[in-house]
Parts: structure tokens; C-alpha cells; sequence
């Protein structure tokens, strides 16, 4: 059965295109609820408005689930996102 909860918060981004998909309007809703702060970039993923660097930092976030020290102490140098991940100072 489908997840029928309201959005916490819904932004006129949010309404507009990325409710048409269930999958992403279930995602948004996990987000609002267990990391707020982050839900303005899963939007503007989500709506084509983000550049690849914050497209690489929404998918760290969701693979970690909102954990940014997690994703710092990521060890899996075999996933494609790695050397990109965010949090980190690349290049030491
Ligand atoms: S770099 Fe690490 S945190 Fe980011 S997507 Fe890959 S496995 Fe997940």
C-alpha cells in the first residue's frame, strides 16, 4: 500500500514536477522527515536544476542516508562515485 503521509515541507519545485513520480515524491518524504536540510537539493536533482557535483553529493547522502561521516570514511574505492564523493579534501 502506497505511502499516503503529507510532506512536511513541499516547495512549489517539488509540486510542480517531482510529485508526478511515486518513487521520488516517496523519497522526498523520507528525506523531510529524517533530513530536512537536505531536501531542497534532492529537489532541485530531482527538478533537472542541480549541476553534477550536487547530483554526486544527493546520491552519497541517499547510499549513506544523510550520514556525512559516513560518506568522509567511505571505503568503497570501487564504487564510480568515490573519488567525487563529498565532505572529503580531495587531492591530500
Ligand atoms: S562514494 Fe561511497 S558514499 Fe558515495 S555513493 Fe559511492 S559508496 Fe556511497
Amino acid at each position: 500500500m502506497k505511502d499516503q503521509r503529507p510532506l512536511k515541507k513541499a516547495t512549489k519545485t517539488t509540486e510542480n514536477t517531482a510529485f508526478r513520480d511515486a518513487k521520488r515524491a516517496k523519497m522526498l518524504r523520507q528525506v523531510s522527515e529524517d533530513a530536512p536540510s537536505k531536501l531542497a537539493l534532492f529537489e532541485r536533482v530531482y527538478d533537472g536544476k542541480a549541476g553534477r557535483k550536487e547530483a554526486i553529493k544527493a546520491q552519497c547522502l541517499h547510499c549513506c542516508w544523510m550520514d556525512v561521516a559516513a560518506i568522509r570514511e567511505c571505503t568503497a574505492t570501487q564504487c564510480t562515485l568515490w573519488g567525487f564523493r563529498p565532505f572529503v579534501r580531495h587531492g591530500q
